[in-house]
């Protein structure tokens, strides 16, 4: 199965995080256009594919604002190749339509609690019919947010925390996130990783809207292009050649982490094969 990272041109959101580690901008009519255009030209071109494909939507921005993302999400959900397909979310918009879509769907929810009312968020994830993790940033502002969001969600739902970009934490504040999240350790420090297998490059890429295939997010070599076919014959086992990886939807796929054990069957959405009784 091969499974793939696919990122677009879309760069707005419709929140306004102090955190936020993307470039945002306001996407002009003409950006949206070609974010919608790349898009579906993927979803084309899994519907094309005979073998089995997982996807996970990482989008700069908030992709389910846009009416192309959730009509992508049911879609591509119901086609009998495609494994999973996820996507990384505030959750800002409405979820009804999430309905529509099979169980192979999944959301990767972010809870950003400057944003948007606690009540409101809660209401939502209660009602969710597609599987789903929530996380929060590691702030210390946020840890009163945290362990409500813990308490009043279902045991079922897995609440990740995420370490804070360029926070050193000390053991008593990790055991404080450790309390809420218990995978918070795999989050704490980034991983060293030079070297080491990593399943990007061979059964893992990187898609972005044009089709230019990179292993991962984070290594910017060009392995060939997506609808030319051209990357195909560059998937191979490959150590990585990066200092260190930090970023969930990267490290997930080191080898020696042995994190698809953790994650087997939630991979992409994040969710722990054993959750609750992780
Ligand atoms: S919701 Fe995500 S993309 Fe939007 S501002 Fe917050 S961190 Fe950035
Ligand atoms: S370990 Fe991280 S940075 Fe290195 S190749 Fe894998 S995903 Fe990319």
């Amino acid at each position: 199965m091969l499974t793939i990272l696919y990122r677009g041109p879309l760069a707005s959101c419709d929140y306004d995080c102090s955190y936020c580690p993307f470039a945002k901008r306001r996407d002009t009519p003409e950006q949206l256009r070609a974010d919608r255009a790349a898009l579906e030209r993927f979803a084309g071109w899994v519907a094309a594919q005979e073998s089995e494909v997982s996807v996970l939507f990482t989008p700069w921005g908030e992709g389910l604002v846009r009416s192309w993302y959730r009509r992508a999400l049911v879609e591509l959900s119901w086609l009998p190749n495609v494994a999973r397909v996820a996507i990384q979310t505030n959750l800002s918009c409405r979820t009804g339509w999430l309905a529509e879509a099979s169980d192979r769907a999944a959301l990767w929810v972010t809870y950003h609690p400057t944003q948007v009312p606690y009540e409101r968020l809660l209401g939502k994830l209660r009602t969710l019919p597609v599987r789903h993790s929530v996380g929060i940033v590691g702030d210390p502002a946020h840890l009163p947010d945290a362990r409500r969001l813990r308490a009043d969600l279902p045991r079922e739902t897995y609440l990740w925390v995420n370490a804070e970009e360029g926070r050193r934490y000390t053991d008593a504040e990790a055991a404080e996130w450790s309390r809420i999240d218990p995978l918070f350790r795999h989050s704490r420090f980034a991983h060293p990783s030079a070297g080491l297998p990593c399943r990007t490059g061979d059964s893992v890429i990187s898609v972005s809207g044009d089709g230019t295939v990179r292993r991962c997010h984070f290594v910017p070599e060009v392995l060939g292009n997506l609808y030319d076919g051209s990357y195909r014959e560059a998937l191979r086992p490959r150590p990585c050649p990066a200092t260190a990886c930090d970023c969930h939807i990267g490290y997930v796929h080191l080898e020696p982490l042995g994190l698809y054990d953790v994650f087997t069957g939630g991979i992409l959405e994040r969710i722990p094969a054993a959750w609750p009784g992780t």
